[in-house]
């Protein structure tokens, strides 16, 4: 079987500055690949061309092996199955909780109440179903910004530096929701964070990414372990 999420040999440039370079990787359904590193090294530029919203110079996209992306191939961004969760993809204002975790679905939350009832059961918002964004802590509008990216159950979910814009206190008691709720849907995500800690806790799969190619590869405790390099093994020195 293919993995969820299949990328191959992508490369991007901008004023002929190469700032993704040939970027391979798989992630299969039901585990998290982190794409971690420095700021400025890639890593959303490699995100978008995944979601569509930025085109690859060369390079192939693959969801469940079927090509969603070439050079003369492009699937558009509605059509990938694939959702996203970005730090500045705010909440719609003007809509309660409710149609915000139903956007994403056919006929909004009169057409899909089981759905949207079970997601914000899951993410512990159900008694602020009526509230409108503004009403809500930052933490709470980022359960209901998870409850709506996987509200259409999308095979692939990418989500850039998504706990960013939080207290330092709440981040790892949401990181674990979070993750535990992934685990429930069996989605493949691939998560965007600069934080070796972030993806130490979270990840399956760490992609390590440095001046825009993939660095080292593996699971989080080879990297700490056997890094491959004295930069990897710095990165991973001052963790907490
Ligand atoms: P990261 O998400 O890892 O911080 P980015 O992918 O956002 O890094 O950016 C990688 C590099 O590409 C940076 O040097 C950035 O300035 C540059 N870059 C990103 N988008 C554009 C763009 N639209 N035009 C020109 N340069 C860009
Ligand atoms: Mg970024």
């Amino acid at each position: 079987m293919p993995p969820r999420l299949e990328v191959q040999n992508l490369n991007r440039a901008f004023d002929g500055q190469r700032v993704v370079a040939d970027v391979s990787f798989g992630v299969p359904a039901g585990q998290v690949a982190c794409l971690l590193g420095p700021s400025g090294c890639g890593k959303s530029t490699t995100l978008r061309m995944i979601a569509g919203v930025d085109m690859q110079d060369s390079g192939r996209i693959f969801v469940d092996g079927k090509l969603v992306c070439d050079t003369v191939f492009r699937l558009p961004p509605e059509r990938r199955a694939i959702g996203l969760m970005f730090q500045d993809f705010a909440l719609f204002p003007h809509l309660p909780v409710s149609e915000n975790v139903a956007f994403g679905l056919k006929g909004g939350h009169a057409a899909n109440r089981a759905r949207v009832a079970e997601l914000l059961d899951r993410v512990r918002m159900t008694s602020h179903i009526d509230s409108y964004p503004h009403e809500l802590s930052g933490g709470e509008q980022q359960r209901v910004a998870l409850a709506r990216a996987l509200a259409p159950r999308p095979r692939v979910l990418l989500m850039d530096e998504p706990f960013s814009g939080l207290d330092e206190r709440l981040r790892d008691g949401i990181r674990d929701e979070t993750l535990a709720l992934l685990k429930e849907e069996g989605t493949a995500v691939l998560l965007v964070t600069h934080e070796p800690h972030e993806a130490m806790r979270m990840a399956d799969q760490i992609l390590l990414m440095r001046d825009g190619r993939i660095v080292q590869q593996g699971a989080p405790y080879n990297l700490y372990n056997a890094p491959a390099d004295r930069q990897v093994a710095a990165f991973f020195s001052d963790i907490n």
